[in-house]
């Protein structure tokens, strides 16, 4: 589902092995092109035409081409359709021997870059191979900083601003809207320039307004989708006067149609053919509001006129204002509280009433600054189990989790153990660890936005991880269960990894106990402990001691030593799969609290375990006591 915008996506081999590594792709819409002599192998489609024709043949149907083939017959293969970066196809080659995939054309603006690290992690442990300069300066491109935010590109010498960048000029940045988010991750060293001065040699502008450029440096126009139109209208105002009305405001202002971020009236105009019909072909949002809501907005131009008809003093400053403002309060549709309205509006209220051919009515338009962008997708919350610590310990769909989200959110500690799976231009953000529900609020927050965001757990994210805070979370704000999307990503959680180091301690039935009372009564953890021990269960004890809880792990092991031997053997597993792991093995009876942290995994044996060496084994079955 993360992969969409590369599909439909034409993978192409010419020989077994390199059909068998395509085959380990895991992409939704993918087609393995094969020659006739190949064809019959599983999941595989034949060309009959040369390649070189049936490239030609798929180049404009398909977002993206997958290569097992030399690079060289690549670049002649595709040499002769290439057109223009911001149009052709991604291309990605892979090597025969699935060592390396090089992201070939289309790298940045097309995805390749990304795609070809996601494919390096489907194939198993292949090197991406990327070699456009913003990479290697580990800086987003400045063509796709925006991307995530639903920035459109507006004008600009976008070349010349890559290429200033990679010989490492200074490149003033003038932001005047927008999210800011994009530089929280900028390396020390990095080429812009949020002062602006008269040593730049490239310009960003990050703005509403039209094309800006200087005649003597490149420039770029990155726009947000922060403008709200409100249209005030008559009964059977056309479509085409509707655009011309919002089109001549934008001139005369000097503001970018690429900054809509979408239109706002009255909710008696829900229905007004000409809005809905402009609204569609430009697939913006139309947001309409009630004649009372409107009125408690103040506006520099109210009419009596208009509020005697329709019972608000205005229809078009209100409307934008309204939808402009983050602070709606969604319970009853009242903005929370009267904020400076004033310096949000950018165009008060302009008339249209001009007769045009088969066009009536009249418009009135004005444009507000919204606080933030509107990205116009949904997002989703991809709700990601790290494992235990080490990368090849995590699943490779959760790396692509990670690699392929717009924003990372998780405990420091484990930000930095996945640091290599981040890109740049990736919004980071790692939160203490005692705020686990921030991250939560703020991975949702994120999301409905319309960020896809992965918020990252240790082990696995549905054991004492953060996917439970989430979802407890978005259903304590009336999610429907859909949007935002949520996927699990599950991981191998601290018992599996303990246990791994020490053999075989979870042959047979077990169960989890965590000792944290922070969120669960300590009453209620003490009769679980005794069911475990009475029902003679390999346990695995989470959050066995920390700084200031001290006692709960001397009760517990008080509890168990009164339904078994002195000598159950018991496992102390600090840091499994860490730098600093450490490994225990004890018996009940000698079991030190002391000896035990926050970073460890307590597990002890049931009444078969025993420990063999530096081995720890349960037997799969219960020898002596019946049937096997
Ligand atoms: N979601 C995690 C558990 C978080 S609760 C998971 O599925 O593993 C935190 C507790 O997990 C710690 O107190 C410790 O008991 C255990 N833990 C987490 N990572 C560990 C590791 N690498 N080695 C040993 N124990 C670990």
């Amino acid at each position: 589902m993360l992969l969409t915008e590369f599909s439909p996506l034409a993978a192409i081999a010419t020989t077994p092995a390199a059909i068998k590594i395509l085959q380990g792709l895991d992409i939704n819409d993918v087609s393995i092109w094969v020659p006739e002599l190949l064809s019959g192998m599983q999941g595989t489609k034949k060309y009959t035409n040369s390649l070189k024709n049936h490239i030609a043949d798929l180049w404009q149907t398909h977002r993206a081409f997958v290569f097992c083939l030399a690079t060289g017959a690549v670049v002649r293969l595709i040499a002769p359709l290439l057109q223009d970066k911001s149009t052709d196809p991604t291309v990605v080659v892979v090597d025969e021997s699935g060592k390396f995939v090089i992201s070939l054309c289309s790298g940045h603006q097309g995805g390749g870059d990304e795609l070809a690290r996601l494919i390096a992690t489907q194939i198993g442990g292949a090197t991406p191979v990327i070699t456009g300069s913003a990479n290697s300066l580990s800086l987003p491109g400045v063509d796709i900083l925006g991307i995530p935010f639903g920035w459109r590109r507006g004008e600009g010498n976008w070349t010349g601003v890559s290429a200033a960048i990679a010989r490492g000029e200074n490149i003033g940045v003038i932001q005047v809207a927008g999210s800011t988010l994009w530089r929280n991750r900028l390396p020390e060293r990095h080429p812009f320039d949020f002062a602006e001065s008269s040593h730049d040699q490239g310009q960003i502008f990050i703005t509403p307004y039209v094309a800006t450029s200087s005649p003597t440096i490149p420039t770029v126009n990155w726009h947000p989708r922060v403008l709200w139109v409100g249209i005030g209208c008559e009964r059977g105002s056309s479509r085409e006067l509707i655009e011309t009305a919002i089109r001549e405001v934008f001139k005369e202002y000097g503001l970018a149609e690429d900054a809509i971020a979408g239109i706002a009236t009255i909710d008696i105009k829900a229905d007004e053919v000409g809005l809905v019909e402009f609204c569609q072909s430009r697939n913006l949002p139309f947001k309409t509001f009630t004649a009372d809501v409107l009125k408690t907005i103040t506006v520099p131009n109210p009419s009596s006129v208009v509020e005697r008809e329709v019972g608000t003093p205005s229809v078009a400053e209100a409307a934008a204002l309204c939808a402009g403002l983050e602070m709606l309060d969604t319970r009853d549709g009242f903005p929370k509280d009267n904020c400076k309205e004033e310096g949000q509006l950018l165009v008060p209220k302009q008339i249209f009433r001009f007769p045009m051919p088969n066009s009536q009515g009249a418009v009135t338009v004005a444009v507000a600054q919204g606080e933030k962008e509107y990205i116009g997708r949904h997002g989703q919350i991809l709700l990601v189990g790290m494992g235990p610590g080490k990368l090849s310990q995590m699943t490779p769909a959760a790396q692509i989790a990670v690699t392929a989200a717009d924003a990372v959110i998780g405990y420091g500690l484990y930000i930095d153990l996945i640091a290599p799976l981040l890109r740049p231009g990736q919004i980071v953000e790692a939160l203490p660890i005692t705020q686990e529900r921030q991250r939560a609020q703020r991975g949702i927050e994120l999301a409905e936005w319309g960020l896809n965001v992965a918020v990252i757990s240790s082990g696995d994210c549905g054991i004492y991880g953060m996917a439970g805070l989430v979802l407890e979370e978005l259903q304590s704000c009336g999610w429907d269960g859909k949007v935002p999307n949520i996927e699990v990503f599950p991981g191998i959680t601290a018992l599996q990894a303990a246990a791994a180091r020490v053999g075989t301690p979870l042959m047979h039935d077990f169960c989890a106990i965590s000792l944290s009372d922070l969120l669960t009564p300590w009453e209620v953890i003490k009769k679980r402990l005794e069911a475990a021990a009475v029902g003679d269960f390999v346990t695995a004890l989470y959050n066995p001691r920390s700084q200031t809880r001290t006692q709960q792990l001397g009760i517990a092991r008080d509890i168990f030593l009164k339904y078994r031997n002195y000598n159950t053997p018991v496992a102390l597993v600090r840091s499994a799969y860490r730098e600093d792991e450490q490994i225990t093995l004890t018996t009940l009876e000698q079991l030190l609290p002391e000896s035990v942290d926050m970073l460890t995994t307590v597990l002890i044996g049931n009444q078969s375990t025993r420990n063999y060496g530096d081995w720890m084994i349960t037997p799969r079955g219960y020898l002596g006591f019946g049937n096997h």
